[in-house]
């Protein structure tokens, strides 16, 4: 354990889901080895784990938890009472309504929270009258939502993790699954890999995945749709098109043709940074299969372009008939535990519960018949448009469970908006960088001290159990939404005080994705979305016959290069970032794990050996890496494995906030961050090289 007295628990073995990726497996706490052990869950089904399911319980005793409430005293935090702090904000919020109206206020949900918790949030915002509420899925898989609603109707996997070793290949495009989904890659991924299936890896970095891979295309980051588009027109010109698959679902072949005649793939090759020959031989070998499955993770989806990336993706995968089979689709890897539910559940600013437009009439006509009120019409803002509006339009912002000032771009510039915000709200487990903004703090709940439920990246629905009581004074978090929504909407919502049985049985009702789910149907296996009248477990392989809209045919779209936001001069290098096995996310709750390793591997920033002798840095250096945003300072490690012109650093880490360097382009559709391309200088740190001071921050 990690720290603290071991407090008595509710259910040692209470089996309940691990809290990080979206793989969703199964966990419980064992008393003996004192950490946390697997069992035969839907995905992990002989009970296996990877290192950060196995430390999971580490948060549970932590001596650095929160555990009393706290307000804001000048430039302090101090304790003070429940009374006192739902006081301050039931005051401040109304006062603020008053005088600016609901849309001056923002509701930061979270994916790492359950549904039933994100649920109520939304309809709390929805209640006051704004739509100004979204979660971190904005900051990892929006574009690829946006991209796969609009051509296939619906933004989630379309293969199930269990259909995956069908796969005769796997392309694997900006993710890196054997360190980021790792029960999904060493459970269902490898096995077929090792059976022979091919594994294509688009990522320009060499990592746990590519030693897997048959063919590694190390794209240029922000370069992806010339390097795709080039892969459609060699699977065109080669004869390898799905003809019947063409012929029977898809629209737009000619014309889409007819614009690839205009792709120069030789051209495109050496724009993407890849060998034409390499690009060719993963086009064949993604598109001669009977069967290939696509992921599509943060290194597609991060960038000013990203939801055009996935649309590139998309018409690949319509021109090899490579959707709608077991082992044959495309599949988002998504990030948190339950990133898939808190969009389902309508925690975002543009959609209701089931993915409405809050634009629909009948739509919001039918949520008011449950809710008793309707909706504001207007779609709200997103994550990132809030902390631009932090102190002008948006004067008061409630955060439940995200650590904004640490995981949003631009981190200096939230760092100074955060504190003009009137009231800042954070709820939460840990003293994170986002509470030391806040105005009044509420102890929460950690994942293992909550029921509910969580949906993962196959579109599972699965319950969690508590295992132990919040600590001290902290409190669940359901509980604290829905005390807030009392107060502020005078019991119109939370009056009920319904616990999250009670509050996943009404969003049942308004959501049908989750129509006729229950908590006794999940029990300890799943349901599955869509999840039709009378199934068991729900849809399996999505769009097998028709599109998620109902829709017969999907369009091929031809989809033009976008240059990334930052121009990169002869001096800098493109920094992108990712994640490492051992961490996860902010790493609010993985530094601090007493089971799981820091490695000095992991947080340092990786160079090419060509851009290290230009800039005299050698291995094991400290070096500062600037941009007119921000400056960070990291260790070197000189590797061939990140492509020349490209440096990569993890963003689990306070030190170095590696978005400090990230910058505010956002994508057009989705307002997703272009966190995967920011131009940088790197240079020894003169502290390094003279024993001098190298000054203050940027
Ligand atoms: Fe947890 Fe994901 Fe690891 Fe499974 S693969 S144990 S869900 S972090």
């Amino acid at each position: 354990m990690s720290g603290g007295d071991r407090r008595d628990r509710e259910g040692d073995d209470a089996k309940s889901i691990c809290p990080f990726c979206g793989v969703g497996c199964g966990v419980r706490y064992d008393a003996e080895r004192g950490n946390a052990v697997g069992w035969r869950a839907p995905v992990n089904r002989r009970g296996e784990l990877c290192p950060k399911g196995v430390a999971a319980y580490d948060v549970v005793d932590h001596d650095e938890r929160l555990t009393t409430p706290l307000v804001r005293e000048g430039d302090e935090l101090v304790e003070t009472s429940w009374d006192d702090a739902f006081g301050r904000v039931e005051s401040d919020f109304r006062e603020i309504l008053d005088e600016n109206g609901p849309d001056a206020l923002g509701f930061f949900a979270s994916s790492g929270c359950t549904n039933e918790e994100n649920y109520l949030l939304q309809k709390l915002a929805r209640a006051l009258g704004t739509n100004n509420v979204d979660n971190c899925a904005r900051l990892c898989h929006s574009s690829t939502v946006a991209a796969m609603r609009d051509r296939f109707g619906t933004g989630a996997m379309t293969n199930t993790v269990e259909d995956l070793p069908e796969a005769d290949a796997f392309l694997v495009a900006g993710a890196n699954p054997a360190e980021q989904h790792p029960v999904i890659f060493s459970s269902y991924v490898a096995p077929a890999v090792k059976q022979g299936a091919t594994l294509i890896h688009v990522d320009p970095r060499e990592n746990a995945t590519t030693r897997y891979a048959d063919h590694h295309l190390a794209v240029r980051p922000g370069y992806d749709i010339p390097l795709l588009n080039a892969m459609c027109r060699v699977v065109v010109a080669e004869g390898l098109i799905d003809d019947e698959f063409v012929a029977a679902r898809v629209e737009g072949f000619e014309e889409f043709r007819e614009w690839l005649d205009g792709v120069d793939v030789a051209a495109s090759a050496e724009r993407a940074g890849v060998e034409e020959s390499d690009l060719r031989a993963a086009a064949r070998a993604y598109a001669e299969p009977d069967r290939a499955a696509a992921f599509t993770g943060m290194g597609m989806s991060q960038h000013r372009c990203g939801t055009a990336n996935v649309h590139a993706l998309l018409n690949l995968a319509l021109l090899a008939g490579n959707v709608g089979r077991r082992g044959a689709g495309v599949n988002p890897l998504r990030g948190k535990n339950n990133v898939q539910g808190a969009g389902d559940v309508g925690a975002l600013p543009d959609v209701l519960p089931g993915y409405r437009d809050v634009t629909d009439d009948e739509a919001r006509a039918e949520v008011a018949a449950e809710w008793g009120f309707e909706p504001p019409a207007e779609p709200g803002l997103t994550e990132v448009e809030m902390t631009h509006e932090f102190g002008d339009g948006i004067r008061g912002a409630y955060v439940v469970g995200e650590n904004i000032a640490a995981t949003e771009p631009n981190a200096n510039r939230v760092a100074d908006e955060l504190d003009d915000l009137d009231l800042l709200v954070v709820q939460d487990v840990f003293p994170t960088e986002t509470v030391g903004h806040a105005d009044v703090v509420f102890p929460a709940s950690s994942w293992a001290e909550k029921s509910g439920t969580v949906t993962n990246t196959d579109r599972q629905v699965q319950r969690m159990r508590p295992a132990a009581q919040p600590p001290g004074d902290a409190r669940r978090d359901l509980d604290l939404i829905r005390e807030v929504a009392e107060r502020l909407t005078d019991g119109e919502v939370g009056g009920d005080r319904g616990g999250p049985e009670a509050v996943f049985a009404e969003m049942t009702r308004v959501n049908s994705l989750y129509a006729g789910m229950g908590y006794e149907g999940i029990g300890e296996e799943s349901q599955r979305w869509p999840f039709p009248a009378g199934a068991e477990s729900g849809v399996g392989v999505l769009h097998r016959e028709t599109w998620g809209d109902g829709a017969e045919r999907a369009t091929l779209e031809p989809v033009e290069g976008v240059e990334p936001a930052d121009e990169v001069g002869d001096d800098e290098l493109v920094l992108t970032t990712g994640r490492v096995l051992s961490h996860f996310n902010s790493g609010a709750v993985t530094r601090r794990s007493g089971i799981l390793t820091r490695l000095r591997s992991e947080d340092a920033l990786q160079l090419h050996p060509d851009d290290a002798a230009d800039r005299g840095v050698e291995e094991g250096d400290s070096v500062v890496v600037e941009n007119d945003r921000g400056r960070v300072e990291a260790i070197a490690a000189v590797t061939p494995a990140v492509r020349s012109g490209t440096a990569f650093l993890t963003f689990h880490f306070g030190e170095p906030l590696v978005n400090r360097l990230t910058g505010d382009a956002l994508d057009p559709v989705a307002k997703i961050p272009e966190y995967k391309h920011s131009a940088v200088r790197v240079r020894v740190s003169r502290s390094d090289a003279t024993g001098g001071d190298d000054g203050g921050e940027a």
